[in-house]
């Protein structure tokens, strides 16, 4: 799983094994997943999905939109799972670890 970034667009999520979008809440602890249908995507469409105006039963506009790559991970992420951030690692320089 990851966050939808700007080139992930509606088709995106259409064409997706799991066309699924995991939405989840920076306010409040729900989450769930919306379907393509539901955001009416489909194979031809352009709409960022960073972009879609998603509104929280809490009332906050402030929620994480979240590409799920199988059915474990869509159970996962309703589970409370998040993508693994990289923060810091933005800027698409190489960073060893160890
Ligand atoms: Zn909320």
């Amino acid at each position: 799983m990851r966050i939808a970034e700007h080139g992930d667009t509606g088709a995106t999520l259409a064409r997706s094994k799991v066309p699924y979008l995991g939405v989840s809440c920076s306010r409040c602890p729900h989450r769930v997943l919306l379907s393509a249908v539901q955001l009416e995507a489909h194979e031809h469409d352009r709409r960022p999905l960073w972009r879609l105006p998603l509104l929280c039963r809490c009332g906050s506009r402030d929620v994480r939109r979240v590409l799920l790559d199988t059915p474990d991970e869509s159970h996962a992420f309703l589970a409370g799972d998040d993508p693994v951030k990289h923060e810091g690692q933005s800027n698409g320089l190489w960073s060893p670890s160890f």
